[in-house]
């Protein structure tokens, strides 16, 4: 096959892939928040084939990560890569502390909302349920929560605020990623907190091998008290924790590397000298929590 027909060939299947983003970009946003409310016009048949088959799109993006062969040919890796950023567009997220991911949950229910919470769906996409840690990390709320309900009876269920915050405490302890997705780049719309055991989670592993755009930073940034520090001979568990390479391996202590600090915390319920602690990044705002969290 000559170049110029290679290329005709890559331009429509970019085309074909392209058309259900397209159509979804003219949809309202699914749920939301940002005012007093959570806005949910997601079609029904939409909610329906997510709530269902939503751990085939994990599948999908498993799979475009870890195939090393697509990374070798060109114009497949340049195929993929646009795809990939076409998904990451529509549907991204960004990282959280335990505490946001709390006050978020506390707001929605005191709006009136259902939370659920359903087994993660890239433990289902991957076939990996556990015997040691929970399945049950994905929190879903709104509209959505209760299209999981209906369309998966027995695989989500809705609970309490009490129960919700006590769930991400015990995620927190485990050292679990906790992020929020939203829809579109818009600002104030989002749909689920996921609670990621970073052994399994696809957007992560995605991020850290190819370079998706799975999610944003957070608000905040690891930082150490290197007087308290054990040092890294003695502990180290601040970098073998750290879910993005940030905790820095050379030198005497457990020093962070801000550009790659995605301020997730897992260092800091993990540290064993009580030597991290999170700050807040001047100016920082949350796009899909922003209004749910102090
Ligand atoms: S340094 Fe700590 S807060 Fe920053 S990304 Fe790593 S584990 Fe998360
Ligand atoms: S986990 Fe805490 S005490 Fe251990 S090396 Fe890291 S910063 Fe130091």
């Amino acid at each position: 096959m000559s170049i110029t027909r290679k290329r005709d060939l890559v331009r429509h299947l970019l085309t074909l892939f392209s058309a259900p983003v397209i159509v979804a970009r003219t949809l309202p946003a699914h749920v939301g928040h940002g005012q007093p409310e959570l806005h949910q016009h997601l079609p029904r048949f939409m909610l329906r084939l997510m709530s269902r088959y939503e751990h085939l799109i994990m599948r999908s993006i498993d799979f475009l990560a870890t195939r090393d062969w697509i990374y070798r040919y060109d114009p497949i890796r340049r195929f993929v890569e646009k795809t990939a950023d076409l998904i990451m567009s529509t549907i991204n997220g960004e990282v959280l502390t335990a505490g946001e991911a709390k006050e978020m949950i506390d707001s929605i229910i005191k709006g009136g909302y259902t939370v659920a919470v359903g087994t993660c769906p890239c433990r289902r996409a991957r076939n990996e349920l556990s015997d040691e840690v929970p399945n049950n990390t994905d929190m879903v709320f709104g509209r959505w929560a209760e299209g999981y309900i209906e369309n998966y009876p027995g695989l989500y269920h809705e609970v309490t605020r009490e129960e919700a915050r006590e769930l991400i405490d015990e995620f927190d302890r485990l050292g679990f990623l906790h992020q929020v997705y939203g829809f579109l780049k818009k600002e104030g719309v989002a749909f689920v907190v996921c609670n990621c055991d970073q052994e399994v989670c696809i957007p992560l592993n995605a991020q850290k091998l190819r370079g998706f755009q799975s999610f944003r930073k957070g608000r905040a940034l690891a930082s150490v008290d290197r007087e308290a520090c054990l040092g890294l001979e003695e502990c180290g568990v601040c970098v073998s924790r750290c879910p993005f390479d940030a905790r820095l391996s050379g030198g005497p202590s457990g020093a962070v590397d801000t550009d790659k600090c995605f301020g997730c915390g897992v260092c800091v319920v993990s540290c064993k000298g009580n030597a991290t602690s999170l700050e807040r990044k001047k100016g920082a705002q949350l796009a899909y929590a922003r209004k749910l969290v102090l």
